[in-house]
């Protein structure tokens, strides 16, 4: 018998469950409790819940297994990148990173990832599967155990593209939000996709608070073609007639991010282009300097180069940061430190 991902179920749906079960629908929010505020990992911790109860559930139920591999922890600001094993062996990472405004988690929502972006780790080997919801969610509990911490921001930047494990997300993303659950403000939460478009426009109609930001990378479509296979489905147009809907849509400002690097998206020319297409957006751009992935040619920007092309947005008035480099000294590009342990075993 198949056991139920209970984690993943909402509070209706556990609810329901339970009076199949013959039991009054209040146990529903009691495990509801459990799983989401207390954040328990075995049945048996109920203990509000019969013996009988409790060994039925054990029966029936599962609560998505996930385990530490390996954390490392930077000395510098504290940043810790986890390794988390799943069940059937796949490993993920996710990253925990505080700010002055709180602590972020960053979670993966595949195991590996489609979209084959050039630069990007996670990709070289492909998906291997989509990640539940309560796998989403156990990688913010387990990571708020070790820490022994709230957490107060999330962003969907880990392996994977989240709109291709779209109903998934969604499920995690009301999950999360739950006022009975960790409530966390869908203001705080930021989800990041590659842009694919037609699932941006479902996700709009979601009508969520959640930031999104776009994968952009280029000011144009032949260079898009040749870092992101996505942009042959989807032109830049395209892509940022959807972003404007979402704005439109939900009032939220856009980020876009711009990975550097050198020779390829990071001269005069590109910044000013970029900044022609923005003209007029609510949208502020990340620039990150690329991590360098072994596997992959592209070298990071200067740093003067890198500040000459933020300068160059910000003097045609696109908001624009660069990113901060958290944790450098345990640096591993997106997917790399998962990379390693598979091929190498090297982390
Ligand atoms: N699939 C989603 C979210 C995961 S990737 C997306 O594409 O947005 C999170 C971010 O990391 C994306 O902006 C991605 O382009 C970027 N990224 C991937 N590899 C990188 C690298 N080597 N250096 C810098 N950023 C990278």
């Amino acid at each position: 018998m198949e056991q139920v991902d209970i984690l993943s179920m909402d509070l209706a749906e556990l609810k329901a469950w339970m009076k199949e079960m013959g039991e009054p629908a209040f146990r529903g929010e009691q495990i509801f409790d459990w799983l989401h505020a207390k954040h328990v990992k075995s049945f048996d911790e109920m203990t509000n819940l019969s013996k009988s109860l409790r060994e039925k559930l054990e029966r029936k139920a599962k609560i998505t297994p996930i385990s530490i591999v390996r954390c490392l922890v930077s000395q510098e600001d504290g940043t810790r990148k986890y390794l988390f094993a799943l069940e059937g062996g796949s490993v993920i990472e996710s990253v925990f990173m505080r700010y002055e405004y709180g602590n972020t988690v960053c979670i993966s929502t595949q195991v590996g990832c489609r979209m084959g972006c050039k630069f990007c780790a996670s990709t070289l080997d492909g998906v291997e599967r989509n990640l539940t919801a309560g796998e989403m969610l156990s990688q913010i509990y387990e990571i708020s155990r070790d820490v022994d911490c709230r957490v107060s921001s999330v962003v969907l930047m880990g392996s994977g593209e989240p709109l291709d494990n779209y109903d998934a997300v969604m499920r995690f993303l009301s999950l999360i939000h739950h006022e009975k659950g960790l409530n966390l403000s869908h203001r705080h939460i930021t989800l990041s996709t590659c842009g694919l478009v037609d699932r941006m426009y479902d996700f709009m109609r979601e009508k969520l608070q959640i930031t999104l930001a776009v994968s952009l990378h280029a000011p144009n479509d032949e260079i898009r073609h040749q870092i992101m296979p996505i942009s042959n489905a989807y032109s830049m147009e395209r892509l940022l007639e959807a972003c404007k809907a979402y704005t439109k849509e939900t009032g939220r400002r856009i980020t876009f991010e711009y990975a550097l690097m050198a020779g390829v998206n990071d001269s005069d020319a590109c910044a000013n282009e970029l900044a022609d297409r923005l003209h007029g957006m609510l949208a502020h751009v990340n620039l990150i300097p690329v991590n360098d992935v072994k596997e992959r040619d592209f070298n990071r920007s200067s740093n003067e180069r890198i500040r000459r092309f933020a300068a160059i947005l910000q003097k045609r008035s696109i908001e624009t940061t660069i990113r901060r480099r958290l944790g450098s000294d345990i640096d591993a590009a997106c997917g790399q430190l998962r990379r390693g342990y598979l091929k190498e075993g090297e982390v």
